[in-house]
């Protein structure tokens, strides 16, 4: 899924553009060119860096190449303070970073739970 006016790519699951709201479209649909040669995908938005920084990590360490792309990074100036921070992996990269990320977001989930239990 590709925002018509933002034209990044989103995976499934995403059915708005978090920096401009826009409805996603198809890829078929899509007639412009993706701004992002190397075929990169957001695989997570985040509102906070240190955030989008700890998934970089983990991915780093499983042996994903990631990248982060901030507002401030951005060619387009940003609206008010909703700036929003996406975590980009390569598409050949995406199965193995579904799976860190999804392990990532289970140890969260183990952590609240063994607080739950003291
Ligand atoms: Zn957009």
């Amino acid at each position: 899924m590709i925002c018509p006016k933002c034209e990044y790519e989103y995976i499934d699951g995403i059915i708005e553009c978090p920096d401009c709201g826009k409805k996603l479209i198809s890829s078929e649909e899509f007639k412009g060119k993706l701004i992002h040669p190397e075929d990169w995908i957001v695989v997570r938005t985040f509102y906070e860096v240190y955030n989008a920084e700890m998934y970089k990590a983990n991915l780093e360490s499983g042996g994903v190449e990631s990248t982060i792309l901030s507002k401030k990074d951005s060619s387009f100036p940003g609206v008010g303070d909703l700036s929003v921070v996406k975590l980009l992996v390569k598409k050949v990269d995406l199965e193995d970073a579904i799976l860190i990320i999804t392990d990532i977001e289970s140890e969260d989930n183990d952590l609240k739970e063994d607080e739950e239990y003291k």
